[in-house]
């Protein structure tokens, strides 16, 4: 299997060069040449497979002729090792509504089922090509600490991740600062996220710098976190479907980067019987706009009570793009330029019915999200965290969805506090995390000051 880029400025890459390059090297999104395609009998056999079997099958095609199935089947094996449920992601029901757990990781959040694996898979490909990788990122609070569990403890890689001093919840900050692998290295910068996400940008522009120390990121437009998170779809359909092949399912997503939903995407597109996916936005609603609209417009980013889908761009959007063009780069790299240039872009109004064929979106505000927990929580005595509810608040009408549980609800306990009027019970890997020791560089906000502090570490 080989990788071109959305924008069509990359020649035919491997997926372990893919995987290493992250962001397409033109500008645009790395996608596979071809969507392998999943025959019915094969669908149905699948739904019986456990959670790591089924994600060999799903995942392997996509690496075929440079990872074998059995090293693949070890670093599934590994990046499952510090999942709590023994199905992994497993299905419940309540209400009308399924709702896919995808909390069970080591930090709570569904962002560590793909960040396990990438650990592990960049882990295995350095160890293959002999080299180093240096990772650097900035957090507001959330996914810096499913980055960092990735990585921990791996060979050939360090950390650095930056977040705002004193300005991340206490809770954030322990599962972050209290890994103390000595190749996690938490900077807290004393300025805001803005400042952080600066002097990362102005890392990466260094080139000489970034060449010699072999910087990397982690974010989410990297290949493989979405093809591991395409595995949970096929996973949950066989729950819920038993393995009939005739039995279509609908998806709700909460939705920030587009990520998780184009996983949907490319499910359905290797032949999951799925009708309809549920694009579920907070207050920050470009992509319910652009559904409604045709037009993708960059906005103001608000603060709401699901923070992870706080966004401005979506910047796997462009991958869906992709496709909705009818696989042309040139119009793709058209219109991301256009983007760039005046903040927004326009599709034909033929393409947007087409979108809306198959997402549905719906933007839920804060009134909405706060009953929906309340609600979940009085009828069927379930806690959903404040970005599953929205995802559920979007498929209240669609009995029979299966609703993606992104976060635990203990990770948003003021939301969740507000909703029901108590907080929510600790899991034990949150109630003792406060009194853990714990490791982290306090620098001012000067791009030379981490640089300096990075050297230091790396020589
Ligand atoms: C990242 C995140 C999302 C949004 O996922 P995308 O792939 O960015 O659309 C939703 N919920 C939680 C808890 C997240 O951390």
């Amino acid at each position: 299997m080989r990788y071109i880029s959305t924008r069509g400025g990359v020649d035919p890459i491997s997926f372990s060069q893919a995987v290493m390059m992250g962001l397409a090297t033109d500008g645009g999104l790395l996608l596979p040449e071809t969507i392998p395609a999943v025959d019915a009998a094969t669908l149905s056999r699948w739904a019986n497979l456990s959670y790591p079997q089924l994600a060999v099958e799903v995942m392997s095609p996509f690496m075929a002729g440079d990872i074998s199935k059995e090293d693949l089947a070890e670093l599934v094996r590994r990046s499952c090792l510090y999942f709590t449920h023994e199905e992994i992601t497993p299905t419940v029901k309540v209400g009308d509504h399924y709702i896919l757990e995808l909390f069970h990781g080591p930090t709570l959040a569904f962002k560590d089922v793909a960040l396990q694996l990438l650990g592990n898979l960049f882990e295995y490909l350095l160890a293959r090509s002999g080299g180093r990788l240096n990772i650097l990122g900035a957090t507001s609070g959330d996914t810096g600490s499913a980055a960092i569990y990735g990585v921990r403890g791996k060979e050939r890689i360090n950390i650095f991740i930056l977040h705002p001093h004193q300005r991340v919840s206490p809770v954030q900050e322990r599962q972050m600062t209290s890994v103390l692998d000595d190749n996690v290295h938490n900077i807290a910068v004393r300025g805001s996220f803005d400042d952080g996400q600066r002097i990362v940008k102005e890392l990466f522009n260094q080139l000489d710098f970034k060449e010699r120390y072999s910087l990397g990121a982690v974010n989410s437009i990297n290949w493989a976190r979405i093809l591991a998170q395409v595995v949970y779809y096929f996973y949950a359909w066989g729950r819920v479907s038993g393995g009939k092949v005739d039995q279509q399912v609908v998806f709700s997503v909460p939705t920030g980067n587009f990520g998780d939903i184009f996983a949907g995407y490319v499910a359905m597109r290797m032949g999951l019987p799925v009708s309809r996916l549920i694009l579920a936005t907070n207050r920050n609603d470009i992509l319910h706009r652009f559904m409604q609209q045709g037009v993708y417009a960059t906005g103001e980013v608000h603060p709401t009570l699901s923070p992870s889908m706080d966004i401005q761009v979506s910047s796997n959007f462009e991958r869906y793009l992709y496709y909705l063009l009818g696989e042309n780069p040139g119009r793709v790299k058209g219109l991301m330029d256009q983007l760039s240039s005046e903040g927004r872009f326009a599709v034909r109004e033929e393409e947007r019915q087409q979108a809306i064929q198959l997402f549905t979106s719906c933007a839920v505000n804060e009134l909405e999200t706060v009953e929906q927990i309340r609600h979940t929580w009085k009828q069927h005595h379930y806690l959903l965290d404040p970005h599953s509810a929205v995802g559920v608040s979007a498929a209240k009408n669609v009995p029979g969805a299966i609703c993606l549980a992104t976060a635990h609800p203990a990770k948003f306990a003021d939301a969740v506090e507000k909703a029901i009027g108590q907080p929510p019970a600790m899991p034990v890997s949150l109630a003792d995390i406060l009194s853990l020791p714990t490791r982290c560089a306090v620098l001012d906000a000067e791009t030379s000051q981490v640089k300096e502090h990075m050297i230091r570490i790396l020589g």
